[in-house]
């Protein structure tokens, strides 16, 4: 069965009676079970029925909410009342949210149903799915290749069809670079846009929750609806959320480019080709694009390394088997019940990043790491906000190559130099889109992405929309 691939053609068709949401709904189950791709960790498949029906009705009575019609999957970092939760860590096996995240319930409140939960980086640290007590997500593009992470199950769900969105969470890139490896849109949006209630912390100044989609008009409509302020979350801004529809401005944008990430080494040819021409096309299309200079590029994947490790070791200090978390039972007290909790709780990528924010933050470390890494953020936004002053957007790589083999990557520095064009809009706290335009001779899909200031999603969108219906192969 064919299920439609937009939120809009899901709607309409079931209004004139061409498919029920249950249907959908089965088909979305059987797929899921015969999927070889362990996206999916957790199918919530009776519940997920039962509201399909609810919400059918809803539909015929023309009664409904905005997301009425849609299947979304749960990154496994995203709280859903009374369902499990583990980050895909042995550390919270066996836990179930005690309460919704914002977002989660700003999306139930709008007839969206939740399928299940989507397999993930371990406290989404990594950038290919390898880090996960469940085992590594398969790239349905090839299964042989990485999806991407941290958020690969949530890449590869809406890649291979198995839910229309997927929510997913960005720190340094985790949702873009697995969209950009998987063939799919994947948006990040500013920091502050969406609350961070209910998401498992890992870099708190960092992290932001986002969306995985076929559609930009279904990205876009997610963030408008998880968007706005929050009691439970003091950094969310009071500003009016991002449009509920993209507006179709018949104007020309100013792009920019930084010299310095097309000169990158290790970005694939055929990458940096494919950029070119697009630019190219946005310049005979009568857009402006303007070659900038990035004096930072080198210093963004230390300073996003500093600085989320510092945060992660103070936020992961909570699962000790007393407080929270796994506890071992091979101790005698409190000290070992910590040590051996925290020993055979975590992964081993966590625990490298414990170590290393502790090393950071430690006395006579913190001033030459900590302190100075927080002042090239300073430096790095000032410098970003300075090159979008002329411009609505910088478009840039998301990622320096396609997918690569699972197990191929082993050196963890070569692994975080993966993030080295996605960590700039997390560090500046700036949306961020990767967009789904290119296809390398390895058939391999890779995307390009779109920064945008602060808050300023509306125009991100736009832009995108624009590109997709120019550019989309
Ligand atoms: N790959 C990056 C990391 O390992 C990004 C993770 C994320 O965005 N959650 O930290």
């Amino acid at each position: 069965m064919n299920i439609p691939e937009s939120l809009a053609d899901i709607q309409e068709k079931i209004i004139k009676k061409e498919i029920s949401l249950v249907q959908i709904c089965q088909e979305y189950i059987n797929r899921i079970k015969s999927s070889t791709s362990n996206a999916y960790i957790e199918v919530f498949e009776e519940e997920a029925l039962s509201k399909a029906e609810k919400i059918q009705k809803k539909i015929i009575g023309n009664n409904f909410g905005l997301l009425a019609g849609i299947f979304v999957g749960l990154k496994d970092n995203i709280c859903y009342k009374d369902h499990n939760l583990t980050a895909s860590s042995k550390m919270l096996e066996g836990f179930k949210s005690l309460f919704s995240a914002t977002a989660v319930e700003k999306i139930l409140n709008e007839d969206a149903i939740i399928l299940g939960r989507l397999n993930c980086d371990e406290f989404a640290m990594g950038s290919s799915n390898e880090n996960s007590i469940y085992g590594p997500v398969k790239n349905p593009k090839d299964e042989k290749k990485v999806p991407g992470g941290s958020s690969g199950g949530s890449a590869a769900a809406v890649a291979e069809g198995l839910c229309n969105i997927a929510l997913g969470s960005d720190t340094g890139g985790s949702i873009r670079q697995p969209a950009s490896f998987c063939g799919v849109i994947g948006m990040k949006p500013s920091y502050g846009r969406i609350s961070r209630n209910g998401l498992i912390a890992y870099g708190s100044s960092f992290d932001q929750i986002g969306v995985f989609s076929k559609t930009i008009q279904d990205a876009n409509i997610l963030i408008h609806v998880m968007s706005g302020s929050d009691e439970f979350d003091s950094t969310v801004s009071s500003q009016e959320p991002s449009n509920k529809e993209i507006q179709l401005p018949n104007k020309k944008f100013n792009f920019g480019i930084p010299d310095e990430y097309l000169k990158f080494e290790g970005l694939d040819i055929e990458i940096k080709n494919k950029l070119l021409s697009v630019i190219e096309n946005l310049k005979e299309d009568g857009h402006k694009v303007e070659v900038l200079k990035f004096p930072f590029l080198k210093y963004l994947v230390p300073t996003y390394y500093v600085l989320t490790t510092a945060e992660a070791s103070s936020n992961l200090a909570r699962y000790d088997g007393a407080h929270f978390g796994f506890r071992s039972n091979n101790s005698e007290d409190i000290n070992s019940t910590y040590e051996n909790s925290r020993s055979e709780g975590f992964g081993i990528e966590v625990k490298r990043r414990i170590m290393l924010g502790n090393f950071v933050l430690s006395s006579g470390y913190y001033d030459a790491y900590f302190t100075k890494a927080q002042k090239v953020r300073r430096l790095i936004k000032t410098k970003t906000e300075e090159m979008l002053k002329n411009n609505d957007v910088l478009i840039l790589p998301t990622a320096p190559s396609t997918a690569f083999n699972i197990g191929e990557i082993k050196d963890p520095i070569k692994m975080y130099l993966q993030d080295i064009f996605t960590v700039h809009a997390n560090i500046t706290g700036a949306p961020a889109i990767s967009l789904p335009i290119g296809t390398h001779s390895n058939n391999l899909p890779f995307g390009i992405q779109l920064m945008a200031n602060s808050f300023q999603e509306n125009t991100l969108f736009e832009v995108s929309n624009l590109l997709i219906e120019k550019y989309l192969e």
